[in-house]
C-alpha cells in the first residue's frame, strides 16, 4: 500500500492496459494516483517505486534537474575516466554538500518541487562559474 505523495490518498499499481495506466507503452509496473494524474515507476523487477508520486509540474522539474546535473557527472566520466555508477555517486555527494543534505536524502527522484528548482539553480551556477574562469578562446 502506498499513498499519493500529492493528495496523500491510496496509490494503485498499474500495469500497461489497465485503466489508469498513464502510458501507451510499457514501462514496467506504476503506482498512480489518478485524480492527481501523479505516478512513479518502479526499480525494475520489483513493485517498489523508484521515488515519490509526481503530478505533471513536479514530473517536469525533475526533467530539469536531471537535465542541468546529469551532464556534470557524465563529463567527469569521460574526464576522470571513471565507471557511471562512480561518477554519478560522487555527483550525488557533491550535490548533497550544495544542498545541504545527507547522501541518503539527496535524489532527484524523491525531491520535490522546490528541492528539483534548487538543483537546477546550483548547476546552472557551477556552470556559468567555469565558463568565467575559463581562459578566452585565441
Ligand atoms: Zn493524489
Amino acid at each position: 500500500m502506498k499513498r499519493c505523495d500529492e493528495c496523500h490518498d491510496e496509490a494503485h499499481l498499474l500495469r500497461l492496459g489497465q485503466p489508469g495506466y498513464p502510458y501507451q507503452r510499457d514501462y514496467g509496473p506504476m503506482w498512480v494516483c489518478v485524480p492527481c494524474q501523479a505516478w512513479c515507476g518502479c526499480h525494475p523487477g520489483t513493485e517498489n517505486a523508484l521515488g515519490r508520486l509526481a503530478d505533471a509540474p513536479l514530473r517536469k522539474a525533475k526533467q530539469a534537474a536531471h537535465a542541468a546535473f546529469d551532464p556534470l557527472w557524465q563529463r567527469k566520466m569521460v574526464r576522470d575516466k571513471v565507471k557511471q555508477g562512480q561518477a554519478r555517486r560522487a555527483g550525488y555527494a557533491w550535490l548533497a554538500q550544495q544542498m545541504g543534505l545527507t547522501k541518503k536524502e539527496t535524489h532527484i527522484g524523491y525531491f520535490d518541487l522546490d528541492q528539483c528548482k534548487r538543483v537546477v539553480e546550483i548547476c546552472t551556477n557551477l556552470k556559468r562559474k567555469e565558463v568565467g574562469q575559463a581562459p578566452k578562446a585565441p
